[in-house]
């Protein structure tokens, strides 16, 4: 592939913490890249828009309607629907759902406010389910995981 024709049509853009995702405020024209400095992306499965860098996993332990599901600070190039009051299995929670922006498959959804304050650290994060997401250029995190793990 001829690298300087690709690199020419990516807008680049710095992911801030906090920042909630989406591509509304870039227009529809433009997918959301990560930095290029990071290496280790989860992408979405169905069209490969980029969606969320590893370093914004908060955590890889929660369920989804489709089994596994991860938990991140922030995402990239997804929308949300409004948002509404479900019961999950930590409470009641107001949910809204999240869609790739590219492809519109629904991906998981994003806590937007927690009623209990034991869960009051998921608000505003994102949860995305793994059936969704592929690492791209097929990076393993299993190392990782293990040396986070030895330390402890
Ligand atoms: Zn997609």
């Amino acid at each position: 592939m001829n690298c300087w024709t690709f690199l020419s049509v990516i807008r680049r853009k710095m992911v801030k913490k906090n920042h909630h995702g989406g591509s509304k405020t870039l227009g529809k024209l433009f997918q959301f890249y990560l930095p290029t400095k990071t290496h280790r992306i989860y992408s979405c499965l169905h069209c490969r828009a980029q969606l969320a860098s590893h370093d914004e996993l908060i955590s890889k332990s929660f369920q989804g309607s489709q089994g596994r599901a991860y938990l991140f600070n922030s995402v990239v190039n997804v929308n949300t629907s409004a948002a509404e009051e479900r019961v999950l299995l930590t409470g009641l929670h107001e949910v809204a759902d999240v869609y790739c922006d590219c492809c519109k498959t629904l991906l998981g959804w994003k806590y937007e406010h927690a009623f209990e304050s034991s869960q009051k650290y998921k608000e505003g994060k994102f949860i995305i389910e793994l059936v969704h997401m592929i690492k791209d250029n097929g990076w393993d995190d299993e190392n990782i995981d293990e040396s986070e793990y030895l330390k402890k």
